[in-house]
């Protein structure tokens, strides 16, 4: 019984180092970012979330020695991805500010040839 195990987990090594999925496709490297695993990376198959996914998976880091550095990492991550956030909404608010500049350009233009029409036709109906 323990020999057939320790063959599993040889072929299962035997697979990861071909770098080729039960399916045939490539694994994937992946990383971790749960709480439980924080940075932690493994092997997957690359069909994982489709309906061909034949679940795959192996860990390729040692899991942390506690949960103090768990914690720490995890944290550390939400931050990074916080500060992420944070500098992608900056781009989008200068896209936003860009936009609201051209339509407002836009619309003073508008304005002045509204304002020109109104005298023409007020010229016109005096004359
Ligand atoms: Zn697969």
């Amino acid at each position: 019984m323990s020999s057939s195990s320790s063959h599993g987990i040889r072929s299962s090594r035997s697979e990861i180092d071909d770098g080729l999925c039960l399916c045939g496709d490539p694994l994937v490297l992946k990383t971790s970012w749960t709480h439980r695993n924080p940075g932690r990376r493994f092997f997957s198959c690359p069909n994982y979330g489709t309906s061909h996914e034949c679940k795959k998976f192996k860990w390729m880091d040692v899991q942390l020695p506690n949960q103090y550095y768990k914690d720490l990492l995890f944290n550390l991550h939400l931050q990074c991805r916080g500060i992420d956030q944070l500098e992608d909404s900056k781009t989008e608010i200068v896209k936003l500010q860009e936009e609201l500049n051209s339509t407002k350009s836009k619309n003073l233009v508008y304005k002045r040839m509204f304002m020109f029409l109104i005298v023409v036709i007020v010229v016109l109906c005096i004359v």
